[in-house]
């Protein structure tokens, strides 16, 4: 059992970029910034975030490959700052594999073993429980140097390799970048699979959000070396608490309209002028300075409205149509004014680039935030 408890933790680089003069030293930047985070034993945590967020720096200080930082990593009840990273029992996957090239599939998994002289017999039933988690054909890959194994391949044996060592706390770090979209998702699913299988605790980053809601059970969603918010994918999507989460996390993403002014009961949003929800109306004030959203399938044209909802209308030109067969809808593209939106209707939907469209945006389904603090103004 293993819970990762991150509490309190922070670490700056020096700036250089930003020195402004001869005498003052080269101010901090942080690369992580008051991080707290918590995984239960067994669950998979997707760091997810765009480049230069903090996400590998965050699994480096997990691993003890980082140390000079502020804060505390827990395994359990244990403070792990001090213990070096051949003991922590971790288990790394990195997106360049990082496999021996000159040794056999074989010599690359029981490398450690023979380093630190453990018994054939130890080895050998290591070498058998791996090969079982890890399903069929993986012994073939132990016949072989990793010159010869192909991308997705060579990622197997790493986790492999990983797995052999039976680590406590699973590490991967964009483990599936190199591979093609095909084998990226084919092999999303072998990983899912395996770390349901074996129940470890995990932090898995990447900037694919795709590949976190096939991973993950619980997402961190990073920012300037912050944690935006942590959640299961469903509830970050239905429940972003600030701007960057709710365009950030699901697709299309989410539309946003910035510069909305509260008036006498409206809200006042550059080219539109909408009436303040009834639940919103104690928690919206004159003079507030909002950001509106909404997620493209849940607006309409208006012509598919049914009924009399509550909600408002906007005025756009198509200027791009983006089928989406999967899910048998198109998006449009459409000019609002000085904004860009996007707006969903059914694959057989006539309309062309260049028509003016009407769209219906329910009042149940808008999102509000403060613009100054950019955190969602919740009704609760
Ligand atoms: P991510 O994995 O999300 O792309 P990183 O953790 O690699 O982000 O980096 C976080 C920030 O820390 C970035 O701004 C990056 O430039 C900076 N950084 C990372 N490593 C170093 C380093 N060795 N020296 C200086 N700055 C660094």
């Amino acid at each position: 059992m293993t819970t990762i408890q991150i509490r309190d933790l922070s670490k700056t680089y020096s700036d250089p970029t930003n020195a402004n003069s001869v005498s003052s030293p080269e101010p901090l930047r942080y690369a992580l910034n008051k991080i707290f985070l918590t995984v239960p034993h067994g669950q998979t945590c997707a760091l997810l975030g765009p480049s230069g967020c903090g996400k590998t720096t965050l699994l480096k200080v997990i691993a003890g490959i980082e140390t000079d930082y502020t804060g505390t990593v827990f395994y359990d009840e244990q403070n792990i700052n001090n213990i070096l990273p051949k003991d922590r029992h971790i288990g790394m996957v990195f997106q360049n594999y990082a496999l021996y090239p000159h040794f056999k599939g074989l010599g690359n998994l029981t490398f450690s073993f023979k380093v630190r002289k453990a018994p054939d017999a130890e080895i050998e039933e290591r070498v058998r429980i791996t090969s079982e988690i890890m399903g069929v054909g993986f012994n073939d890959l132990l016949k072989q140097k990793p010159g010869h194994l192909s991308g997705g391949e060579q990622q197997r044996l790493a986790i492999g390799r990983a797995i052999v060592r039976n680590p406590r706390v699973f590490l991967f770090d964009e483990p599936l970048a190199n591979l093609d979209a095909k084998l990226r998702s084919k092999t999303r699913l072998e990983i899912k699979r395996l770390l349901h299988k074996f129940q470890i605790t995990t932090f898995y980053v990447t900037h694919d959000q795709d590949e976190a809601i096939t991973i993950a059970d619980i997402i961190a969603v990073m920012r300037d070396g912050k944690i935006e918010q942590v959640g299961t994918y469903r509830r970050l999507r239905e429940h972003p608490d600030t701007i960057f989460v709710a365009s950030f996390v699901g697709r299309p993403a989410m539309n946003i309209f910035s510069g909305g002014t509260v008036q006498s009961g409206w809200i006042h949003l550059n080219e539109m002028i909408m009436p303040i929800p009834a639940t919103y109306k104690t928690y919206l004030h004159d003079g507030n300075k909002i950001t509106v959203g909404i997620r493209p399938e849940k607006t309409c044209l208006v012509e598919q409205v049914i009924g009399t909802p509550d909600g408002s209308i906007l005025n756009g030109l198509i200027d791009h149509i983006e089928p989406d067969f999967a899910q048998q809808r198109q998006l449009l593209h459409l000019k609002t004014g000085s904004q860009q939106y996007i707006a969903t209707c059914p694959l057989n939907n006539s309309h062309k680039i260049g028509d003016r469209v009407d769209i219906f945006l329910p009042a149940d389904q808008l999102y509000f935030f403060n613009s100054q603090t950019e955190r969602r103004i919740t009704t609760i």
